[in-house]
């Protein structure tokens, strides 16, 4: 018997109640680093190795939480005063105040004569994120520069803040394994004027090369030249020199040099907060009077991207900056990891050499930072995780804090099987 037609409409209800409005929903290319993360996790392999992950371990593979975090953390939970209300849209005033101190320093100038502020956002994603925001939506910028190789989210970031041009410079020469400084000259000659600049102030991500002084001279001459806008990233401060005022000296040769720029800094590494999301956008500017205006326009697109920032990391991170002897403290906990960064590529080019490993490898201890771009094609990665379990990306991007006494001979060997076998 043919249903009615009541009973038609009623299955027809049904099929579409059932039918989900996500059925077309296809899925989103694969970001590389989850995919590497996953992969470690799934390995069960006892000498498996992470050089994948952009974070510090110590030599025992573990993260660090430093002790004069945990002090902070201890004190805040005693504190009975304490609460969790919201922060107003531009975060906590006193954090922003004493990371603007930090990048641009102590007998800074400008800091003196109000020419700079701080906004605390979420990382330095954030920061990247609320930054490019204002300089595609308020001053309509839209094209912008970035290295051509960089941290992979600044393309994605920068485009989803409403930069319809992402131009890329070069910057790695694959035969030197160094800085490509001709090639960065020469595209950002050509950048057009009014364009937005990228920099990695120190620690390049990922190939551990960083200008020198006097290449960052000329490139603050052609930016000035040019009418370009430099917006620096610093993500590891502290990590490629063990010193956080030699880390930001490219930002205040910029500053001493007359240039309006913003910086994006991130506590995430250099005080272990990955977590914690806490980040300070610097602004440098000629006209003290244009600040209230500037920061009236972040509180909007900070107020449509997520309201405000969380208190957590933003207490820790304040109140070590402003006591001097767990600044200090601080200080010595960066040294003691660029140390270790640096004896972690000392010992890897050392036995690699040692063995005689085919190719050139003083370029692991001429970079700089967390990483090292190894030199490895793709497929040589490919084999280094198949064969020896070891993970990096795809790049030939490794994350030397992943070294440490146990797994150094094992991976220099693996390094040695995989060039020797794969050409
Ligand atoms: N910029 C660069 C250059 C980075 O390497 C990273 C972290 N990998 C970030 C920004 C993001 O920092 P955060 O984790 O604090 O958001």
């Amino acid at each position: 018997m043919r249903p009615s037609g009541r009973a038609l409409r009623s299955l027809t209800a049904k099929a579409s109640a059932s039918a989900s409005v996500f059925r077309a929903v296809d899925s989103a290319p694969p970001l590389e680093i989850f995919s590497v993360v996953a992969g470690f996790a799934r390995d069960t392999h006892p000498s498996k190795v992470d050089l994948g992950i952009g974070a510090y371990r110590t030599n025992e593979g573990q993260p660090w939480v430093m002790p004069w975090v945990q002090r902070i953390e201890q004190l805040m939970g005693q504190d009975k005063t304490r609460n969790h209300e919201y922060l107003t849209f531009l975060g906590c005033d006193t954090f922003s105040q004493a990371a603007t101190a930090l990048l641009l320093g102590p007998e800074s100038d400008v800091v003196r004569q109000g020419k700079a502020f701080g906004i605390q956002s979420l990382g330095g994603t954030g920061c990247v994120r609320i930054g490019s925001e204002f300089l595609s939506r308020v001053l309509n910028y839209n094209t912008a520069y970035i290295p051509a190789q960089t941290w992979d989210n600044h393309h994605r970031v920068m485009s989803r803040s409403g930069f319809t041009h992402l131009k890329e410079y070069r910057y790695w020469h694959p035969l030197n394994k160094a800085l490509d400084f001709e090639g960065l000259t020469e595209d950002l000659s050509s950048a057009p004027k009014y364009s937005v600049v990228v920099l990695h102030p120190c620690a390049h991500n990922p190939t551990g090369c960083d200008p020198t002084q006097e290449q960052w001279d000329r490139i603050a001459d052609i930016i000035q030249e040019r009418k370009l806008f430099p917006f620096f990233d610093t993500a590891y401060q502290g990590l490629a020199s063990g010193d956080v005022d030699q880390d930001a000296w490219a930002v205040r040769h910029f500053v001493k040099r007359e240039l309006e720029l913003f910086c994006a800094q991130s506590f995430s590494k250099s005080c272990g907060l990955y977590g914690e999301r806490i980040g300070n956008l610097t602004v440098v500017l000629h006209d003290p009077d244009q600040i209230e205006k500037m920061r009236s326009q972040f509180r909007i697109i900070v107020r449509a991207l997520y309201c405000s920032p969380p208190r957590h990391g933003a207490q820790i991170v304040s109140t070590m900056l402003q006591d001097p002897n767990m600044q200090e403290e601080w200080r010595a906990c960066l040294r003691e990891m660029a140390g270790r960064i640096r004896d972690m590529r000392h010992s890897l080019r050392q036995k690699l050499e040692g063995m005689k490993t085919p190719g050139t490898w003083e370029h692991i201890t001429k970079q700089v930072g967390m990483f090292s771009f190894t030199g490895l094609t793709e497929h040589q990665v490919q084999y280094m995780k198949e064969k020896h379990h070891i993970y990096m990306l795809s790049s030939g991007r490794a994350n030397m804090c992943g070294l440490n006494n146990k797994n150094l001979d094992y991976v220099a060997s693996a390094i040695h099987d995989t060039v020797t076998q794969i050409k």
